[in-house]
C-alpha cells in the first residue's frame, strides 16, 4: 500500500504545479492584454497524439505575441474533443463519441478491438443470423450471401473466439450465441453497420440497430 500512497501523492503534486503554472500564464496573459502596443494574436492548433491540449505563448514575424491554443482533438479521427471524450483503455488514445467503441464493459479503439477480438465482417453477419435464431447453413448462406463452405469457416472462426458454442449431444446438439457473441455484435455494429452489405442484411432480419 505505501506504492499506491507515493503514487497518489505525486499526483497530487502533479496537479498542484500544473495549477500554479496555469495561473502564471493567466497572469502572463493579462500583462500581455493590458499593455496595448502587443498585439496579440491568437492561433488554434491541433494537439498531438497523447495530449491534452493547452496553451503557450511566441512571438510571431512581426515581432508581435502570439497566444497558441492547442486543442484536443480525436486520435482517431483528428475530430476536436468535445468536453467529455474517452481514451482507450488498452492503448491510451483519446477517442471522440465516434471513434469510442464500447466492447467487455470499456471503452477501447477499433485497433485494440480489431487486436482483441479479430473479427471479419462474414463472420460478423453470420453471428447476426445466429442471433437472429437462424439455424441451418442453407438459410444463413441464403441470407448472408455466402457460399455454404465459407459459413462452415465462419462457424469455426466464430468457435474457436468463444463467440458461439454447441448445446445438446451430437446430431441434436444445436449452436448458440454466447454472451461474449452478444457483445461482440454489439462492438462490431458500431464497426461495420455503415456498411451496405451489412444494412442489407440489417434489414432482412429486420435488426434494429441502436442508432436507426
Ligand atoms: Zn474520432
Ligand atoms: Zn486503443
Amino acid at each position: 500500500m505505501r506504492r499506491e500512497e507515493d503514487i497518489r501523492r505525486t499526483l497530487r503534486e502533479i496537479s498542484q504545479s500544473l495549477s500554479r503554472f496555469n495561473s502564471r500564464l493567466t497572469e502572463l496573459e493579462n500583462r500581455l492584454n493590458q499593455n496595448s502596443s502587443l498585439i496579440m494574436e491568437e492561433r488554434k492548433i491541433p494537439d498531438f497524439q497523447g495530449s491534452l491540449g493547452g496553451r503557450s505563448f511566441s512571438t510571431n514575424r512581426s515581432g508581435g505575441i502570439e497566444k497558441v491554443i492547442r486543442i484536443p482533438v480525436c486520435d482517431v479521427c483528428g475530430e476536436a474533443l468535445a468536453e467529455r471524450f474517452s481514451i482507450c483503455k488498452n492503448c491510451g488514445k483519446k477517442l471522440c463519441s465516434n471513434c469510442a467503441i464500447h466492447f467487455s464493459g470499456q471503452k477501447v479503439c477499433l485497433d485494440c478491438l480489431k487486436q482483441q477480438l479479430p473479427l471479419s465482417k462474414r463472420s460478423f453477419k453470420v453471428l447476426l443470423a445466429l442471433a437472429n435464431g437462424m439455424e441451418s447453413l442453407r438459410e444463413i448462406s441464403q441470407i448472408v450471401q455466402v457460399k455454404r463452405e465459407d459459413v462452415e469457416e465462419c462457424l469455426e472462426e466464430l468457435q474457436s473466439l468463444e463467440l458461439i458454442g454447441e448445446k445438446g449431444l451430437s446430431i441434436f446438439s444445436r449452436i448458440y450465441v454466447a454472451d461474449k457473441g452478444l457483445e461482440a455484435i454489439s462492438a462490431y455494429t458500431k464497426v461495420f453497420e455503415g456498411e451496405a452489405d451489412v444494412r442489407m442484411l440489417k434489414d432482412k432480419l429486420g435488426w434494429g440497430f441502436e442508432n436507426g
